[in-house]
């Protein structure tokens, strides 16, 4: 949809790292040797390290706050492993309301709902609840422990996967779209033609599923560009082949963009949970096919 900037380092939150594990490990085992010494030196220097990348993850959670216009207000750091019995956590799909342990899926459901050219969001549409991710990312606190597990998975698979694109706010949408209709609008006869034109590129304010915060772009490390090969990285190979199993979907698939109204895009995966996506990926669908018999 659009290109990404500079690389990102890191997408996952904080939680998964470990501050200091080091010194408390030379703690264990003293020796009579300089080792104890070196280690409270190394400690002291990763707990002033730890303390200043804490400040600066802090800084970058509130930006991403400010940026998501809504979010987790703690104050410390975002701690959020454990997920609360009230929220349906990503390995699970949520039954339909008042449908005791119901297993279809219905289009009505917050992980099915449908963005699109023809089906914008409402423009009062929020997210319950976000979780803030590093680099100033963010997704629906719903579907955050299935993106967890997909992305220390591949890593765990030697990968480099990297999340180059999250939550949009709608002025964050309208802006991406308002600079693409201003570079169209020399070629393009009128107002419309350009936003006609700019629409094919980037989304209209509303029609873009980052807006509903369950969509992130993930790209390899190694290759960053938004185009078709992106497909020929590891990650994306990676990510295609398993990316059901954490309810994700590739939701622009080639040959689909008929049906979607967007062109092959071998980087954007939409969380849609795991019985959808297993049903999706495995029959070759996009979304909109899907829920037409949902
Ligand atoms: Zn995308």
């Amino acid at each position: 949809e659009y290109y990404a900037a500079a690389p990102a380092q890191w997408d996952a939150p904080m939680v998964s790292r470990p501050r200091r594990p080091a010194p408390s490990r030379a703690r264990r085992k003293p020796r009579r040797s300089p080792l104890p010494f070196l280690a409270l030196l190394l400690g002291l220097a990763l707990f002033a390290g730890g303390f200043l990348m804490g400040r600066v993850e802090a800084a970058g959670n509130r930006a991403a706050q400010a940026a998501a216009g809504a979010g987790a207000a703690s104050g410390g750091p975002v701690r959020i492993l454990a997920v609360p019995g009230a929220v349906h956590s990503g390995t699970e799909d949520a039954p339909a309301s008042g449908e005791a342990g119901g297993t279809s899926d219905s289009r009505d459901d917050w992980n099915l709902i449908l963005v699109n050219g023809d089906h914008p969001l409402p423009q009062d549409f929020q997210i319950p609840e976000f979780t803030q991710l590093i680099n100033g990312h963010a997704i629906d606190k719903r579907a955050y422990p299935a993106l967890q597990r997909m992305m220390d998975d591949c890593r765990a698979a030697g990968l480099e996967p990297t999340i180059c694109s999250s939550y949009r706010s709608w002025e964050k949408q309208e802006e991406l779209f308002q600079r693409k209709v201003q570079s169209c609008l020399p070629q393009a006869g009128s107002l419309e033609e350009a936003e006609e034109q700019a629409a094919v590129w980037v989304a209209r304010p509303g029609t873009s599923e980052h807006q509903a915060g369950l969509a992130v772009d993930i790209v390899d490390k190694s290759y960053q560009l938004l185009d078709e090969r992106q497909e020929d990285t590891a990650v994306q190979k990676w990510l295609m082949e398993h990316c059901a199993e954490y309810g994700f979907i590739l939701r622009y698939p080639t040959e689909k963009s008929d049906l979607t109204g967007v062109g092959y895009e071998p980087w954007h995966y939409r969380y849609v949970g795991e019985q959808a996506a297993g049903d999706i990926m495995s029959r070759g669908l996009c979304l909109e096919e899907y829920l037409e018999n949902a």
